[in-house]
């Protein structure tokens, strides 16, 4: 199965990926996990994009479309795949569309997370709070709901005309929701 996970920054898309994933045996790509271990390392990478995470900005679609191509060439994801956080932007819709056209396959189902949004800002500034995360600061959090709800936002509605959306209740126990996801993907 190679399925999209959606949701606004804070909607809990990281633990449920994990789990989900793990679930259905295939490997969970993270480019937000991708980008801080970079910036751990103190790679290239890593100095170029921690500049647009610490502002709350996207990464680059030339940057970020690169390194999700040189991920999906991984013979792991040869049978299946959970992309978290890619794509965020209509450019890259364009690019994985094409990684997968060339790799003769596409996108299976896309899962969009809802929440409330004052539920997310709360959750975000304890999840800084608790990992000291830089990204992660009130005005950075603002910030990155503003430039998911311009750029990625769209991209729910264009998978939902291709009838590949399925919305999941992201409120609640995190139990309960990946009982929510673990149903649907068995449906
Ligand atoms: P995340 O952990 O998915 O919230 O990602 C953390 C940060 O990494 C984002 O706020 C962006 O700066 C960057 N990032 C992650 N995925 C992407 C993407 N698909 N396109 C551009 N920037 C990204």
């Amino acid at each position: 199965m190679r399925i999209v996970l959606m949701g606004p920054p804070g909607a809990g898309k990281g633990t449920q990926a994990v789990s989900l994933a793990s679930q259905l045996g295939i490997p969970h790509i993270s480019t937000g996990d991708i980008f801080r271990s970079n910036v751990s390392a103190e790679t290239e990478l890593g100095l170029l994009a921690k500049k647009y995470m610490d502002a709350g900005e996207y990464v680059p679609d030339t940057v970020t479309n690169e390194m999700v191509k040189h991920r999906l060439a991984q013979s792991d994801a040869a049978a299946g795949f959970l992309l978290d956080g890619y794509p965020r932007t209509v450019a890259q819709v364009a690019e994985l569309d094409a990684i997968l056209q060339k790799l003769g396959s596409k996108v299976d189902l896309v899962i969009e997370l809802t929440v409330d949004i004052d539920e997310v800002v709360s959750r975000l500034v304890q999840r800084a709070a608790q990992q000291g995360r830089t990204d992660d600061s009130e005005d950075v959090i603002r910030r990155r709901l503003e430039v998911y709800g311009e750029q990625t936002a769209p991209l729910i509605e264009a998978y939902r005309a291709r009838g590949l959306l399925k919305a999941v209740d992201g409120m609640g126990e995190i139990e309960q929701v990946r009982a929510r996801l673990n149903q649907l993907v068995a449906s």
